[in-house]
């Protein structure tokens, strides 16, 4: 590892999936990580700095260093800055530095802070609709997400959504399939599921619920401890390289796959739209390709550094890995797509949003079905390479 996470258990608050959201209790050390050296040659190269630039705000819902989100956080200011000479600077804030993590929305909207970086299903209290540009259970991976943003009309809905709270929304990070989570004992059957206390927030929670399962949406901080003492059962949180700076494997032996409630968690980027309006053309179009670009870097960060995580936790730690029985998986299934059904009647937007996202996944799934999954079943067929 080139990298070393340093955690105090206490301290992280609540979250509502993909991310924890803490007040300054993680920290991060980098050390000269391929990462950075993809980005501008060995390091983060300070920025040309030029007089007389401008200076944004961006409000987070991720911890300081926070690996993962918060670095692309980080990343997408320090690319800003790059790419306009210093003329356009973004001072990120960590979760609670400016507003709390679950105000971002709110502050933007209302100009206290310019832009935010966090996950949409955050703000679902605003619109059901937000849920689908993060992710729904058993719903689109990362490329199909990205496919249904950029070429299948979901950006503008997205719009549409995000404007009514006078934002615009951009995708900026993407956490690939997460995992099923952790438990403490096996699971072979539907009725396992059945008094299981289960920490899931948002709509897998929902799926967990009509399972027979407790599914409690604890805060991040609290859901070692809770493991520990037997407060719950069972937890997703994001994949191995967060799971691991968790530290879960030490209370919880099984850990399942694949994530069905979050296979492709979309983050994003929202600013202010008369910010946005009062930009340049080109500082415009350098926003937009570095959230783009951002969104790119964090998927292949993600992937690399799961798979690390991942040997440390089997071969160091001993945790047996298990996949979800598919008769457990189809019963999911059929529960994610009734309660995705009923959110889309909420309202005219969640209405139009829920079947654009549905077209796009059946899209994928057509396509998939011919040129990616037998690919990816194929490279485990038994040959030497
Ligand atoms: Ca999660």
């Amino acid at each position: 590892m080139d990298r070393r996470q340093v955690l105090s258990g206490a301290g992280l608050i609540a979250t509502a999936g993909a991310g924890a959201v803490a007040l300054g209790t993680l920290t991060a050390t980098r050390q000269g990580s391929s990462s950075d050296a993809c980005i501008s040659g060995n390091s983060f190269a300070a920025p040309n700095i030029i007089s007389g630039g401008r200076e944004l705000k961006m409000v987070t819902t991720w911890p300081k260093n926070f690996p993962g989100l918060g670095f692309s956080a980080e990343r997408l200011s320090q690319r800003i800055a790059e790419m306009t000479d210093g003329q356009l600077k973004i001072k990120v804030f960590a979760a609670g530095e400016l507003v709390p993590p679950f105000e971002s929305f709110d502050a933007v909207s209302t100009g206290a802070a310019d832009i935010y970086h966090g996950a949409e299903y955050y703000w679902q209290g605003k619109s059901k609709a937000f849920n689908f540009f993060t992710t729904v259970p058993f719903g689109m991976t990362a490329v199909e997400t990205q496919a249904w943003i950029y070429h299948r009309g979901g950006q503008e809905l997205w719009d549409e959504l995000s404007g009514s709270f006078n934002i615009k929304p951009f995708m900026a990070a993407n956490s690939g399939n997460q995992m099923a989570g952790w438990f403490n004992r096996e699971i072979h059957t539907i009725d396992d599921f059945k008094g299981l206390k289960m920490r899931m927030p948002g709509l897998g929670g929902e799926v967990l619920r009509r399972l027979g399962a407790s599914a409690i949406a604890i805060p991040g901080g609290e859901i070692f401890s809770s493991l520990q003492t037997g407060a719950i059962d069972a937890t997703e949180w994001v994949g191995p390289w967060n799971d691991l700076a968790f530290g879960f494997y030490k209370v919880a032996k099984y850990y399942y796959y694949p994530g069905f409630h979050e296979p492709g968690s979309q983050l994003a980027c929202g600013i202010n739209l008369d910010v946005w309006h009062s930009l340049s053309k080109s500082q415009q179009a350098i926003f937009a390709q570095a959230c783009a670009a951002e969104n790119d870097f964090s998927l292949a960060e993600f992937a690399a550094e799961n798979t690390k995580a991942l040997r440390t936790l089997i071969n160091d730690h001993g945790v047996q890995l298990r996949r979800v029985p598919d008769a457990i998986l189809t019963e999911i299934g059929k529960l994610s797509g009734q309660v995705v059904r009923e959110i889309a009647e909420e309202d005219d937007i969640t209405k139009r949003v829920f079947e654009s996202f549905i077209a796009a996944r059946e899209s994928g799934l057509e396509s998939g079905a011919i040129n990616v999954e037998p690919y990816l079943q194929a490279r485990h067929l038994p040959f030497n390479y």
